[in-house]
């Protein structure tokens, strides 16, 4: 009996090693893994410009506190801010975390400004398990049981601009997914993410996006808010920004960071050395190989294969983050997509996650597709 808590409900199958797109495991068995650790492992498995910088990290220097300075926080911020266009970076551990923070620094905003402390964010949405980013995930069975919930925020329905607009007169911002993805990969209207930016920086107010499954690189741009054209005052970022190191970070405006003066927010682990150097790493072999160009090309190439097998309905997305509505159900299939040999989940009872690693092949897309294929008829027949 396993000793673990039994928060999870586990596949039968444990992964050994991994390399480029592939994992193998214990037995042997090779998978094509279009799941990257939920959106994490952006550069692949083992990619030799990670495997080298962290070995001679790991080997130089792992931890040192936040009370001295870290050089290679300060290089990977620079990075950072280059290819954000934003000012200032905060480095922490998870998406969860770099939420949190968007979160206080939306309060402190508020104070700052006599507006009311409250946030608008969607039903459907996901931000994270923490007590504050869990009480702004707009779907009850994250927070079945955890109540009370933390106060502050105000839901609407995604996409509807005259219920954003009705709720942000009694907030200070709105956080938003720029694509919903545990709520079952939905996009952002682009005219209407521009119009609520529009009214936050009309009224004052603020224009916060969680890019933790979007960002760098994901949807063929740097930060999803570059394909939607539009400019927020903060975003959060984690999963990929590691490439599998865990680290999350906040990428805000110089006069909001100037809110988060010294004692107002912190971390032991946030931004060491180690994750220092992995963000890095991966932000270098995303510009130096050409990932971004890839996750743009790459993903409509996928989409345009998806659209043709039969089952799917609809295919939706950005970029490397794309999903296929099925008439199956879609657990059923990633489970025969397992037995095939690919890795995918189900974010919705019909709809399959697609989040492949960034260096993916065509070649790759269509092994996957092929075996996505043979799964949608087996479930099918199955079914009848
Ligand atoms: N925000 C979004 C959009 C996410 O997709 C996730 C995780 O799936 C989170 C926040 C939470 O990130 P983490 O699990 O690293 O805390």
């Amino acid at each position: 009996m396993s000793k673990l808590f039994a928060n999870y409900a586990r596949l039968d199958v444990a992964f050994e090693y991994g390399i480029g797109c592939h994992l193998y495991d214990t037995h042997g068995k090779k998978y094509l893994d279009f799941l990257s650790g939920i959106a994490v492992t952006s550069l692949g498995h083992s990619h030799p410009k990670m495997v080298e910088a962290l070995k001679e990290q790991v080997s130089q220097l792992l931890h040192v506190s936040n009370l001295y300075k870290i050089p290679q926080q300060e290089k990977a911020a620079e990075k950072l801010v280059e290819l954000s266009g934003l000012e200032r970076v905060f480095f922490c551990n998870s998406g969860a975390e770099a939420n949190e923070c968007l979160i206080k620094m939306a309060r402190k905003y508020a104070h700052s400004k006599g507006l009311p402390p409250s946030l608008v964010v969607t039903h459907n949405g996901f931000h994270g398990r923490t007590l504050a980013t869990v009480s702004a995930t707009g779907t009850p069975k994250y927070q079945d049981g955890f109540q009370p919930l933390v106060a502050g925020f105000q839901f609407v329905e995604y996409n509807n601009l005259q219920e954003t607009l009705a709720a942000l007169e009694n907030c200070c911002g709105v956080l938003l997914e720029p694509v919903q993805g545990e709520g079952g990969v939905i996009p952002a209207d682009p005219a209407y993410l521009k119009a609520v930016e529009k009214a936050c920086i009309e009224q004052g107010k603020l224009f916060l996006l969680d890019e933790v499954q979007t960002g760098i690189g994901r949807t063929g741009h740097w930060l999803a808010a570059h394909h939607y054209e539009v400019s927020p005052h903060a975003v959060s970022l984690a999963k990929g920004l590691g490439s599998g190191i865990p680290v999350g970070a906040v990428l805000a405006t110089e006069e909001l960071s100037s809110l988060m003066g010294p004692g107002t927010h912190g971390t032991t682990f946030g931004g060491n050395p180690l994750a220092a150097r992995a963000v890095s790493t991966v932000l270098e072999t995303i510009e130096n190989e050409g990932l971004r160009e890839n996750a743009a090309e790459q993903g409509e190439y996928f989409r345009s294969k998806l659209l043709q097998l039969e089952g799917v309905q609809e295919v939706r997305g950005v970029g490397l983050m794309l999903a296929a509505v099925t008439l199956q159900p879609a657990k059923e299939v990633a489970q025969a997509c397992l037995e095939g040999g690919l890795l995918i989940n189900a974010v919705r009872d019909n709809v399959l996650r697609f989040v492949p690693p960034l260096v993916v092949s065509r070649q790759e897309i269509d092994q996957a597709v092929s075996i996505l294929s043979v799964a949608l008829e087996q479930v099918c027949v199955s079914a009848e």
